[in-house]
């Protein structure tokens, strides 16, 4: 970000400094919105704010705003507010029903939309649901984003997530200033739909690696191996990675604090299994991996990390 362009002074009255109008030199200064504080959301707002922006949150748990007003961020009270006042306002919420809760009704995010004051979408939902709302954003005179993003946690909070974009480009180009700060890497990928689609590719792509992961560990550890070792030996061949290295030492101390919510990530599995009725190409090991999961999220896991799916395993 160009961070010359802005002569940031602290006049927000929360002792915060914002980037205005006024330091532009009459340039227009975006205001962002925030809808959802959860793991995620929580994390990309408090970047927001605390890189100067100018920046709006709300969450359904009115609570969870706190630390982020005291970055500097103001609480709008319902969803419509925050879009009507901000130029782009973006949402990280729960899943296809959580984000058209949100949108929907006369206090929605909807209801807000005009000419100027846009919507992205960074929830993982499946693309009809992020079709359906692109229409009613574009039929309102707003301009619509999805953008999904890979990484979780720790990135989130580290500001380098990868954003995965698809939707109206010249709202990509506007949103850089805030994607650079949320992501290391944006990506467009064209039309509505794609983001939806390739994050949910992504998605069960990893959760089936992850499952693998407990199914070779279960196996070892039954068969008389040491967990320790097997984690070594994974890490000195050509498949080292750093979910393995960090999700495999969380199944090995059976504690599992959560950064992916193991009922999110199911809920990506069960959007990837309908993605695959709709375009028929059967997923054969991913909707057996759906079922795992499913049994992990029934059995009490959901809230626990995505690494819990452990459990449902051993
Ligand atoms: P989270 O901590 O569970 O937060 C979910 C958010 O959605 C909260 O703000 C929650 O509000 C809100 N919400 C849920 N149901 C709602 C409803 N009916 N109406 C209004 N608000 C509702 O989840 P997260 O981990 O931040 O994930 C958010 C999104 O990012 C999900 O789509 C997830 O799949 C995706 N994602 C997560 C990760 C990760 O590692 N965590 C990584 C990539 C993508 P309350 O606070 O009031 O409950």
């Amino acid at each position: 970000m160009d961070s010359g362009r802005f002569d940031v002074h602290s006049a927000n009255g929360y002792g915060q400094a914002w980037r205005t109008k006024t330091d532009t030199g009459g340039a227009p200064v975006t205001t962002y919105g925030f809808l959802g504080l959860g793991i995620m959301g929580s994390a990309m707002a408090a970047n927001l704010a605390r890189s100067g922006f100018e920046v709006v949150v709300w969450n359904r748990t009115p609570e969870k705003a706190a630390p982020l007003v005291s970055l500097g961020a103001r609480r709008g009270e319902i969803p419509r507010e925050v879009v009507a006042t901000c130029d782009i306002t973006f949402a990280m919420l729960a899943d296809p029903a959580a984000v058209e809760a949100v949108c929907a009704g006369p206090d929605g995010a909807l209801a807000g939309v005009g000419s100027g004051h846009d919507f992205i979408n960074m929830s993982t939902v499946d693309d009809i649901t992020s079709c359906a709302i692109s229409d009613a954003v574009v039929e309102r005179g707003g301009r619509f984003l999805e953008a999904p993003v890979t990484g979780t946690k720790q990135p989130a909070e580290e500001g380098t997530l990868a954003i995965l974009a698809a939707g109206d480009e010249s709202l990509f180009e506007a949103a850089a200033p805030a994607f650079d700060v949320m992501g290391k890497t944006a990506l467009y990928l064209g039309a509505v739909g794609n983001g939806a689609r390739m994050k949910l590719v992504v998605n069960a792509i990893m959760s089936g690696v992850l499952t693998a992961l407990c199914e070779g560990m279960a196996l070892g550890l039954k068969s008389g191996l040491d967990g320790e070792q097997v984690l070594q030996v994974i890490d000195a061949g050509a498949f080292a990675n750093p979910m393995f290295r960090a999700k495999g030492r969380l199944m090995l101390d059976r504690n599992y604090p959560t950064s992916f919510p193991l009922k999110h990530t199911q809920k990506d599995l069960r959007l990837a299994v309908e993605l695959s009725e709709r375009s028929g190409q059967p997923l054969h090991c991913i909707a057996a991996v759906n079922e795992i999961f499913k049994r992990a999220r029934v059995t009490g896991h959901g809230d626990e990390d995505i690494s819990a799916v452990f459990e449902a395993i051993r």
